[in-house]
């Protein structure tokens, strides 16, 4: 059994205080039967000695006493902060009405008269061990509740219908970077985007006028600001409260390390592991996405396809590590020509690369094309058994198209693939461009119906 809960089922324990020993006798006995634990003094130092010593949870004082008297005893009772909150009843044959006040001045409890009559002293024992024990009860559990807040994990708010913070604990504290109650009396704004925390606001006024029919706000992904002035990303759940005022309590939770792990997924979906530059699949979402825009727009539209030259004779010659390491070399030389958002390089597959320029005509594209093939062979990068050339080397296809709603995405890589084929045919290291005056769809076209 706790220590908490062996004081609780413990008997209460009643100090009596009394100068004739007789009295006392008598209240010892009666205490006794009603099943407390009793201590006994005769004056008022004495008293004092016991109360800081026992801590009871009554004392029953006379007030007539040489030496000491009852109202000096409770004044020193009162004044020590350890035996102030022990309840006092003064027992006196003094009742006139100014007695009584002052005794319940100085802090009584209760004041009962002389002669005793002992049903009565026992009934008015009994209410104050209730009233105490149910204030400490009462303490306990805000004691209780106290703990839990200071100690979970989650982030806790009291926010007040005008938006201002009453309350933080220290988990909110530590997430937001502030030393603890620097946050009370500070409006939300500071810590949200001013979006998100106009509809908190609105959503409290709503509240406040009309308490019974707003609901719940739910939890939701904010972006809060960091004291530091970084950005987090938490889960906020707002509930509702009526204490006298309306309150909205908000229960935050980190998510920030989901929030990383959540982008370097996508980003891992959408990056190729080896050149670390797009994959396919980043390209077909890229493209898709430009195409539409060019078919509204009426913007040209380019694709460049580049393949290495002779990279079976690569690996072979010079082992499949020495491949990787130059596709991603050759790769990130590429990936330098897409300079604007609307550009992407990407590794199409093995060692064949894409570059997609948005808003570029056929000439551009095809100067673009050359530029990216002498940088490839400018890389310098020995290839022993190239019957083409001593680096590496490669062969590029370059289609452009002015995208209408019924064309589809494939007819420009066909032509692109089928230009760059055509570079391979034509000895490698050079560039061939679909295009020849007329648009590129009908170029495709006439292609692909040979
Ligand atoms: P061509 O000039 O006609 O393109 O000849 P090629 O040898 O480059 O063409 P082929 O398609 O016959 O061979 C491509 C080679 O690229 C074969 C394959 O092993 C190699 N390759 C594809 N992906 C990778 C890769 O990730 N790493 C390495 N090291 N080699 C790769
Ligand atoms: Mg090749
Ligand atoms: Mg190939």
């Amino acid at each position: 059994m706790s220590a908490e809960l062996a004081a609780r089922a413990a008997p209460a324990t009643i100090l009596n205080v009394d100068d004739a020993p007789a009295n006392l006798e008598l209240l010892r006995k009666l205490m006794t039967e009603q099943g407390y634990q009793t201590f006994v003094a005769t004056g008022g130092e004495r008293a004092l000695a016991i109360a800081r010593r026992v801590h009871p949870d009554l004392i029953l004082l006379d007030v007539v006493m040489p030496g000491m008297d009852g109202f000096d005893t409770c004044r020193s009772l009162k004044r020590d902060p350890l035996t102030a909150p022990i309840p006092v009843i003064f027992m006196s044959a003094k009742t006139e009405t100014e007695d009584v006040v002052a005794g319940f001045d100085i802090g009584a409890a209760d004041y009962i008269s002389k002669p005793l009559r002992m049903a009565e002293v026992c009934a008015r024992v009994r209410v104050q061990l209730q009233l105490r024990s149910n204030s400490a009860g009462q303490q306990e559990q805000a004691e209780r509740l106290r703990s839990v807040v200071d100690n979970m994990a989650e982030g806790l708010l009291i926010i007040e219908a005008d938006g201002r913070i009453q309350f933080t604990n220290p988990a909110c504290d530590r997430y937001l970077g502030y030393p603890a109650n620097e946050l009370a009396g500070r409006p939300i704004g500071e810590l949200l985007t001013p979006l998100v925390a106009q509809e908190y606001l609105d959503y409290f006024a709503l509240y406040a006028a009309n308490p019974d029919t707003a609901h719940k706000h739910g939890t939701r992904e904010v972006t809060l600001r960091h004291r530091s002035g970084a950005t987090l990303s938490m889960d906020l759940t707002l509930t509702p409260m009526y204490l006298r005022q309306p309150l909205y309590i908000g229960l935050l939770h980190d998510i920030t390390h989901h929030k990383q792990s959540e982008d370097a997924l996508q980003r891992a979906a959408y990056i190729d592991p080896l050149t670390q530059i797009a994959n396919r699949r980043h390209f077909d979402n890229f493209l898709e996405k430009e195409w539409q825009r060019a078919v509204r727009s009426g913007a040209p539209l380019s694709l460049v396809v580049l393949d290495v030259d002779h990279f079976k004779l690569y690996n072979d010659s010079l082992g499949h590590p020495a491949g990787d390491q130059c596709l991603h070399t050759v790769a990130q030389a590429l990936a330098a020509h897409a300079c604007r958002s609307t550009d992407l390089a990407a590794r199409y597959g093995g060692e064949e690369f894409v570059l997609l320029f948005a808003e570029t005509d056929a000439a551009a594209a095809l100067l673009l094309a050359e530029t990216l093939r002498q940088h490839v062979e400018m890389l310098c990068l020995p290839h022993p058994r190239s019957p083409t050339s001593a680096w590496i080397t490669v062969s590029v296809g370059v289609a452009t198209i002015h995208p209408h709603q019924l064309d589809d995405s494939e007819a420009l890589f066909v032509a692109a693939d089928r230009a760059m084929y055509a570079a391979k045919e034509g000895g490698r290291n050079q560039v061939r461009a679909s295009h020849s005056g007329s648009t590129a769809w009908q170029v495709v076209k006439a292609i692909v119906m040979g």
